[in-house]
């Protein structure tokens, strides 16, 4: 297994793993460690370039550190990728070389599953590294991430969509939810139940078939979701998706997905405040998941309960960033960059 440190400005470490063996190419973004280690998923995904694997896990990782910083989790920022397609280049030898990995960085970054690995690869990784969360229930750890980001999203929407639209409850809010992946399935469920009439889209079509079974919703392609007649624009897929090309199509007053990165650039926060489009910024809405595994690594261990409430500030989060961001003629997006880096300063002022 070969290691190699590559030197990234404002990022405290970032590594690379060739290993011959298991066919295993991967990179770790270690952010920043103010609040605590790093904490952050494994993404698996059919990387085009390795310049693109590299881009993603930065900016991964960034968001990671704002995301436990807003989320007050005690954690700091990180994440990590390997390059390769979940659906045909998954093996033990591959995820006990990720765990090795892993565990080279000595507990400055701790993993969990995300977009392409599940709960069973982490198990793999834990035979070899003890900085894993995320492991299936009967390993006393927090299980799936999933339904605690969805229930932190529904929660997001339901306070941007208070102040966007007047709605006190979701009741015939229309909302077009772009993927139909793991946080999705619970999300629409959620929203279903709150009465949400919902439109559909995934590039797997069975995906979308198996939320429709559930909750009667409509569907459209892909490409059309952006155009679809809605009040909420829920981008649950992966990032960049709201940039210079969907920005004028979007019909809708409220961007709310629990996808990460879902700005191409900041300044796409600003022209939807332009358009009058209210944004919960997605590392504040997202937190779910992060905030149930951190309760994994409390002094009590974990606890369901204690995960459940302590989602439910991300209802009052949303709330407060939004008011903040008004208050201050800020996009929120911004305003929630700058509340988590006041946070990490004053973690840095009392270190
Ligand atoms: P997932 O892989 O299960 O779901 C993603 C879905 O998007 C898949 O069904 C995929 O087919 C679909 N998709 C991909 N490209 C698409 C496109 N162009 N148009 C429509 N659909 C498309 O992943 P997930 O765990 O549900 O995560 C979804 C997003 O939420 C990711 O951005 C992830 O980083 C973020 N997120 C997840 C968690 C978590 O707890 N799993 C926590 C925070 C953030």
């Amino acid at each position: 297994m070969k290691i190699t440190e590559i030197p990234c400005d404002g990022y405290e470490k970032v590594v690379r793993c060739d290993d011959e063996e298991s066919g295993l190419k991967a990179f770790i973004g270690v952010h920043d460690t103010t609040l605590g280690p790093a904490l952050g998923g494994l993404r698996m995904w059919p990387y085009l370039s390795d310049e693109e694997a590299l881009t993603d896990v930065k900016r991964l990782a960034r968001g990671m550190t704002y995301k436990s910083a807003v989320a007050r989790t005690g954690l700091g920022g990180g994440k990590s990728v390997i390059v390769g397609n979940p659906k045909t280049d998954k093996s033990e030898a591959l995820f006990r070389a990720m765990g090795r990995f892993v565990d080279s960085l000595g507990g400055l970054y701790i993993t969990a599953e995300d977009v392409g690995t599940a709960v069973e690869d982490m198990v793999w990784v834990r035979e070899e590294t003890k900085y894993v969360t995320g492991l299936p229930r009967e390993m006393n750890s927090s299980g799936d991430p999933s339904p605690y980001t969805a229930r932190g999203v529904e929660l997001g929407i339901r306070a941007a969509a208070e102040i966007a639209l007047g709605k006190k409850d979701l009741k015939d809010v229309r909302i077009a939810v772009q993927g139909c992946g793991h946080v999705a399935r619970f999300l629409c469920d959620m929203l279903h139940e709150d009465g949400a009439k919902l439109i559909l889209t995934d590039i797997v079509p069975e995906k979308v078939a198996m939320v429709q079974e559930k909750t009667g919703a409509a569907a459209v392609s892909p490409e059309e979701i952006y155009d679809v007649d809605c009040d909420v624009f829920c981008p649950c897929a992966l990032g960049a998706v709201i940039n210079d090309d969907t920005i004028d199509r979007l019909k809708a007053k409220v961007v709310a997905g629990c996808a990460n990165n879902v700005l191409l650039t900041e300044e796409h926060g600003d022209r939807l405040k332009e358009r009058g489009i209210l944004y919960a910024p997605d590392f504040v809405i997202n937190g779910g998941g992060i905030i149930n595994v951190s309760v994994e690594l409390e002094p009590g261990g974990y606890n369901e309960a204690r995960a459940l409430e302590k989602v439910k500030n991300i209802y009052n989060a949303v709330h407060d960033i939004i008011e903040t961001a008004e208050q201050e003629n800020l996009a929120s997006n911004r305003a929630a960059i700058l509340l988590a880096q006041r946070i990490i300063a004053e973690g840095k002022k009392a270190s």
